[in-house]
């Protein structure tokens, strides 16, 4: 289906909701309703309301789901050539392409974020497709060297039905991005979106059935982390688990696999370091630091949430941040304005919650530090763009992850003073630099502990580049090839001649 993007927006404005969205599950190739018929609420975080249903999943919906994927692992799933799976995730990308609109008029009311970011995360979801179904029929095995009188190699098996679990903030990118490569590997899948956005995990279901994947391959399972969140990580029937999220879910998510010794990607949170050196291109550097810390309102796992900036262009960089952010508009996600709502009432609390506490500890605040006036903007869960420079390394605000338009500065003397701040955090998932001087980037590049670092762009890059964590921010790489090495399982063979 597709529909112009003016006549979405007009349809929700007129209506508050839009027609045609998904309300139950999707197993074995079809819309299904909950077992226990219990609905939950989506919330539109632009008007803090109400905007639909949808079926609040439990152990019987997963048992359902992870049946239907196991079938469809000995079905015709498992026969067809890699060529031909290809075709499909390249069919499927094509979908995404023809339904963009409407994904991204969904993804922008379900997780409140800006239309055109919503619109940049459809490009990439597209993009992922047709990335990894240039890989189905290129996973090869290695031939072993055993001599004359043996035949060794070793063949790249799909790990088996691999579990999705999903969070908020990047909703239909993170689910592509875990879904895309277990397809190419030739598993199946059961994914669980967040319970604050469950719409475009279905909606990709919908176009994945729609480019021929056979029935069961894919299935999405709605409802809440602790009841269908934790029966999926616990089923006996998964043999992988994909997830994304808090560090703390993400170590109980680790337990409960471990009952059932499954594999486990973690990608959890970070307090990401971006370091700008006093010979840095100032303009490039303020609109990157900006960028690093509002876009999505600040819900990036990957933000540069952490300024580590030279003492000689401290207070003129950070006063310059300060004016740009105090100009920064707020508004509903589908008015595209600078910055959008953040994504629940619960986690307006939380962000408010971390600058009383930074606040109260004597940090300083130069801009923000406060919940936008509600009536304001629409009713809506909106926090203004914050900048706080920290009291202390060890404080909270500099240790802790906020998850919101919250940037906490550090002052440093010199490159080696930078290095050693980056690293002083539990988390290690990126790192950013901005400086004219190369050899300082790559020794910073080279002494960060991060699981990517980004030079004079901060978020640079696509699809093609591994990306993970390091320490607590989890383990494992999703993104690039390295994703699709991580739903095969290596089978050595080995023959005497
Ligand atoms: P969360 O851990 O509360 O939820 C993430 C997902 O896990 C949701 O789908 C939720 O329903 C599910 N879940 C909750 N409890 C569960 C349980 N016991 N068993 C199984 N599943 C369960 O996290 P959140 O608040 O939704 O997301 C924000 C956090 O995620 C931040 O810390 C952020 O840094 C992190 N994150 C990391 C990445 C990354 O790639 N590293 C990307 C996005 C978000």
């Amino acid at each position: 289906m597709s529909a112009s993007r003016d006549a979405l927006i007009a349809e929700i404005r007129a209506t508050g909701t839009l027609r045609g969205l998904p309300t139950g599950h999707f197993i074995d190739g079809d819309h299904v309703a909950g077992l226990s018929g219990r609905m939950l609420d989506s919330f539109d975080p632009g008007r803090g309301a109400v905007f639909a249903r949808f079926a609040a999943g439990d152990a019987a919906d997963v048992d359902r789901a992870v049946a239907s994927a196991r079938a469809a692992l000995a079905g015709p799933w498992r026969d067809m050539a890699p060529a031909e799976r290809g075709r499909i995730l390249m069919k499927a990308a094509e979908l995404v392409r023809r339904d963009a609109a409407r994904l991204a008029v969904v993804e922008s009311l379900d997780a409140g974020k800006r239309l055109s970011e919503a619109e940049g995360d459809i490009r990439s979801v597209a993009r992922t497709f047709e990335y990894y179904a240039g890989c189905c029929d290129k996973l090869q095995g290695a031939s072993l060297p055993l001599g004359r009188d043996y035949v060794g190699f070793t063949v790249d098996e799909p790990v088996g039905v691999a579990a999705q679990v999903i969070p908020w903030n990047y909703p239909i990118s993170t689910a592509a991005r875990g879904i895309a490569p277990a397809l190419a590997a030739g598993c199946a899948v059961v994914a669980k979106p967040a319970e604050t956005t469950p719409f475009s995990a279905l909606l990709l279901a919908e176009l994945l059935a729609e480019a021929g994947l056979p029935a069961g391959v894919f299935n999405v399972v709605t409802g809440l982390g602790r009841e269908a969140g934790a029966a999926l990580v616990a089923h006996p029937g998964v043999d992988h688990v994909t997830f994304t999220g808090s560090v703390p879910t993400g170590i109980a998510v680790m337990q409960a696999a471990a009952v059932n010794v499954t594999r486990v990607v973690l990608e959890l949170g970070g307090k990401s370091p971006l370091v700008v050196l006093a010979d840095a291109d100032l303009d490039a550097a303020a609109s990157g630091v900006l960028g690093a810390i509002f876009e999505n309102a600040g819900q990036i796992c990957s933000a540069g949430s952490r300024l580590v900036v030279e003492r000689s262009i401290a207070a003129e960089f950070i006063a310059r941040l300060a004016r740009a952010a105090e100009a920064l508009s707020l508004g509903h996600g589908l008015d595209n304005p600078d910055v959008g709502p953040v994504n629940s009432a619960a986690h307006l609390d939380r962000i408010a919650a971390h600058v009383e506490r930074a606040r109260a500890n004597g940090n300083i605040i130069h801009a923000g530090g406060r919940i936008a006036d509600a009536a304001s903007h629409g009713g809506g869960w909106f926090y203004r763009p914050t900048i706080i420079e920290a009291a202390s390394p060890a404080d909270p605000i500099v240790q802790e992850e906020v998850f919101g338009p919250v940037l906490a500065v550090q002052v440093v003397d010199d490159l080696d003073a930078a290095i050693a701040v980056a690293n002083a955090t539990e988390f290690a998932l990126a790192a950013g630099i901005y400086t004219a001087d190369l050899t300082k980037a790559y020794r910073f590049a080279r002494d960060v502990d991060a699981g990517q670092v980004y030079i004079n762009e901060y978020f640079a890059g696509g699809i093609e580049v591994p990306f993970g964590g390091n320490r607590k921010s989890g383990f494992g790489r999703e993104k690039g090839i390295d994703a699709v090495k991580s739903y095969c399982k290596v089978k050595s063979i080995v023959a005497r001649i």
